[in-house]
């Protein structure tokens, strides 16, 4: 069977890897006090503004959770009990991770945050270390990036239907011919 491999071959090169679309700079997050890797960028899953806080899903080991509790008193941290996070270097207090918090504090329990202010950043692209306070850390709503998606493989669908749909009309009209040419041979 015969197919315009001209046609898939441009498709191919109009298909872009989406790893690339969303650049976020690549980083190491350390103790400002004594510059101890504590989380990389892979682990930074948002910010909270209100907090002052890289939200992180994963530390180094070097990050230690205090086995000490504290219930929040004052502003955001009301009726939240929660840790703090420690440099295991220098064993200044880097962060907080909240064991138990109200419904609204509920999508930032048990991740780890880190105190801005307490972290300086090691940029991999520019190899430079500058302040987390002079950075965001906010990620685009994951909504956005699945409804481009859904876009994008939407199209690729439409495209190998039309592929199909000609795929077929070839086939039956190779048919058609064989058929016409074994009537003249018989005939
Ligand atoms: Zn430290």
């Amino acid at each position: 069977m015969e197919y315009d491999e001209g046609i898939l071959r441009e498709r191919m090169d109009d298909v872009t890897l989406s790893t690339a679309a969303e650049h976020r700079h690549m980083m190491t997050l350390h103790c400002q006090q004594c510059h101890t890797v504590l989380a990389d960028s892979h682990g930074v899953c948002g910010e909270i503004n209100s907090m002052g806080c890289i939200m992180c899903i994963s530390v180094t080991n070097d990050v230690v959770v205090s086995v000490v509790m504290v219930s929040g008193r004052k502003r955001e941290l009301v009726d939240c009990i929660f840790s703090a996070l420690q440099c295991n270097s220098c064993h200044s207090v880097v962060g907080k991770v909240i064991h138990s918090a109200p419904s609204r504090l509920a999508s930032i329990r048990s991740i780890f945050l880190l105190h801005k202010a307490n972290i300086n950043c090691y940029i991999l692209d520019s190899s430079s270390m500058v302040k987390a306070s002079t950075l965001t850390f906010d990620l685009k709503p994951l909504t956005d990036s699945i409804t481009k998606m859904r876009h994008k493989f939407d199209a690729q669908l439409d495209h190998m239907l039309y592929i199909k749909s000609r795929l077929a009309d070839m086939s039956l009209t190779s048919t058609f011919t064989l058929s016409s040419f074994c009537l003249q041979q018989f005939a």
